[in-house]
């Protein structure tokens, strides 16, 4: 498929249109600072961050660490360190490498937000009919609004198992020979569990055109640029307008008859040399992964603070690119300091 394009979430940076209007030009006076920064302390993340919907990735960082997710859109100039590791390219390499196994990558240029996310609908409808077929199908793009907020993400493969049930498997790379621990672990069953719920209502044409276009604040009207229009066109598919990609993709997921995934896997490979070190299943609870949705949303939709780890995984905090810049850990610190020095004085 084609190269999805890198989240745009966040792309329209600017003034909130709450805060339009809320200018604090010289000579203003106080009355107006303080009132922008009442209108600012009243924003929710979503709404200060400009972000119109969230990746399951940084929901299921939120599991990790909310701090660290929050960081990494308040402070995005600090480089990320994981990231900048070879251990965490060789793990695209090698889900790059399982890509083309199974389809082509093509690059195709885009000039609008609509044809991004036009490219992404594509992307998800030319693999409708291989799955359909009985196929395999890898980096799947799923979105849908869930718990009052729009989620997108990535499922890494999906395919059949002998007894005909539809298995997603997501790929893990790790630098060491062994499977993930607790912590990690929850993430990453969060992850996998999210997919299925994305996926699931999809396929039962849940997915709901106005909650598309209004969440991501896309114009249906918009005319695909030519690299857009090419695509579709040697996909099979005569589409000229973003509305046009929105509805074809919903009417083909409420006719295609797709089931539900059935089993959730998460599959661990080394780094180095891609060899395979584990196969863990994960089980689902609707009700569960709902629930503890909610309780990572309520961040961003303003509801409470976010929150760093617990003392007992205090251990993430020397990974963590924001160690240094970390106020929750500070605090921690100093607290530690003022409990030791009320012990001495006993
Ligand atoms: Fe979270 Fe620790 Fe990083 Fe702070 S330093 S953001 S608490 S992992």
């Amino acid at each position: 498929g084609p190269l999805a394009p890198k989240t745009d979430s966040a792309e329209e940076a600017g003034t909130p249109p709450e805060l339009a209007g809320v200018s604090a030009g010289a000579g203003e006076g106080s009355a107006v600072l303080l009132r922008r920064k009442r209108v600012l302390a009243e924003l929710s993340p979503l709404e200060r961050f400009r972000l119109r919907y969230l990746c399951v990735t940084d929901v299921c960082g939120q599991a990790w660490c909310e701090l660290q997710v929050v960081y990494g859109f308040e402070l995005p100039h600090v480089p990320k360190r994981e990231e900048e590791s070879p251990k965490v390219k060789a793990g695209a390499s090698i889900h790059l490498a399982r890509e083309l196994e199974v389809h082509d990558v093509v690059s195709v240029s885009t000039q609008s937000r609509e044809d991004r996310w036009a490219l992404k609908i594509l992307n998800m409808l030319s693999m409708l009919p291989i799955l359909q077929a009985g196929g395999r199908v890898r980096e799947l793009p799923v979105f849908g609004m869930l718990e009052g907020v729009f989620l997108v993400g990535v499922i890494d493969e999906l395919h059949y198992s002998h007894k005909g049930e539809l298995v997603l498997s997501e790929l893990k790379t790790r630098g060491l020979r062994y499977l993930s621990g607790r912590a990690q672990e929850r993430s990453h069953h969060f992850q996998v569990r999210l997919y299925k719920l994305l996926f699931d209502s999809m396929v039962r044409g849940l997915l709901e055109r106005d909650a598309f276009v209004q969440s991501l604040n896309l114009r249906p009207e918009q005319p695909l640029g030519p690299g857009v229009m090419e695509h579709a066109q040697k996909l099979g598919l005569h589409v000229h307008t973003f509305g046009g990609v929105l509805e074809l993709a919903l009417m083909t997921l409420s006719y295609s008859e797709l089931p539900a995934i059935d089993v959730l896997k998460i599959e661990y490979c080394h780094q180095g040399t891609s060899d395979a070190i584990g196969t863990r299943e994960v089980s689902f609870d609707e009700a569960g992964v709902r629930a503890e949705l909610r309780n990572h949303l309520s961040y961003w939709i303003g509801q409470r603070e976010p929150r760093g780890v617990d003392i007992e995984e205090a251990w993430k905090c020397r990974s963590c690119s924001f160690e240094e810049h970390c106020e929750w850990r500070r605090e921690r610190a100093e607290n530690a300091t003022a409990s030791n020095q009320t012990k001495r004085f006993k």
